[in-house]
């Protein structure tokens, strides 16, 4: 294929509950007496322990392996394999977490029925692709600032809500249509 139609797919809040489990597996650590905190806002030496305790739960492969099945993702992962699409996944992989990694490729062969093509990266914004399915809008600003006409689907949680671009569809479960109708069009581009 000269042209091939790419649908870039990120793993952690797209494919895979990531945040959920992180906060389930955060709480099971937590002293009674100790005040729930929010994992990804704990900035601060005073938070050191939650870091450590992150740390912990992420060294484990089998955490990466184990992570439930997002259906947002899945609705999106369908709707482009019906249109046509080539999808791929593009994940970030951590600086310094093997386990991670190996994990992240048996949670693929276990829970992607195509033989889907990966990479596991630094940089996002590197690669090519017609759509980046992300929730993450960091990646997804980086991702289209080498792509005037790019196109965003962001599975939406409470991390993203409210966030707004020309190119980037906030997708809820909801607004199938609407993210159907822009996956068409960036098909016919
Ligand atoms: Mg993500």
């Amino acid at each position: 294929m000269n042209d091939p139609k790419v649908a870039l797919f990120d793993m952690d809040g797209t494919l895979c509950d990531y945040v959920g489990s992180l906060k389930r597996d955060l709480e099971k650590l937590r002293a009674p007496d100790e005040a729930i905190v929010d994992p990804f806002k704990v900035n601060g030496p005073q938070y050191q322990h939650i870091w450590n305790r992150m740390d912990l739960i992420k060294a484990d492969e089998k955490w990466w392996a184990n992570l439930p099945k997002l259906q947002l993702g899945y609705d999106v992962l369908k709707m482009t394999n019906k249109l046509g699409y080539y999808n791929e996944v593009l994940t970030q992989g951590p600086k310094k977490n093997p386990a991670a990694l190996a994990g992240k490729l048996t949670w693929l062969i276990n829970n992607i029925e195509e033989d889907i093509d990966y990479t596991m990266t630094r940089n996002k914004g590197r690669h090519y692709g017609r759509v980046l399915v992300d929730d993450f809008p960091d990646y997804a600003l980086t991702w289209l600032t080498h792509r005037k006409n790019g196109l965003v689907i962001m599975p939406s949680n409470e991390y993203n809500a409210g966030f707004k671009h020309p190119q980037v569809i906030l997708y809820n479960g909801r607004n199938k249509e609407e993210v159907r109708d822009g996956l068409v069009d960036a098909l016919n581009r």
